[in-house]
């Protein structure tokens, strides 16, 4: 489990709704957190599965993690993974684990 800043961002995140499969199809729900890359983001509710990076938490004001999004690509990189959406990747690299090891 992911430690978040607080609760409200926590609650956020926590994405429980009856009528929407998808948090990108839910007008309720505002914030997504995407674990292999450790960013946070404000749902863009455009039908699509945009969102907008944010860096400091709406709610405490805490400063949030850098996003890791370059680290991964690099990491995969040096690991001859050049083409990480092509490819059959490690399976630590599609969630949080893979920085934790580092
Ligand atoms: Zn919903
Ligand atoms: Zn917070």
């Amino acid at each position: 489990m992911v430690q978040h800043c607080c609760q409200d961002m926590d609650d956020s995140l926590k994405f429980e709704c009856t009528d929407h499969s998808n948090e990108f199809e839910c007008p309720d729900t505002l914030v997504t957190y995407n674990a292999k890359f450790d960013e946070y983001g404000l749902i863009i509710h455009d039908g699509g599965s945009s969102s907008k990076a944010i860096y400091y938490c709406s709610w405490c004001g805490s400063k949030l993690p850098d996003s890791k999004r370059d680290l991964w690509f690099d990491t995969l990189e040096s690991l001859g993974f050049d083409e990480p959406s092509e490819q059959n990747i490690p399976k630590e690299f599609k969630s949080g684990t893979w920085y934790k090891y580092l």
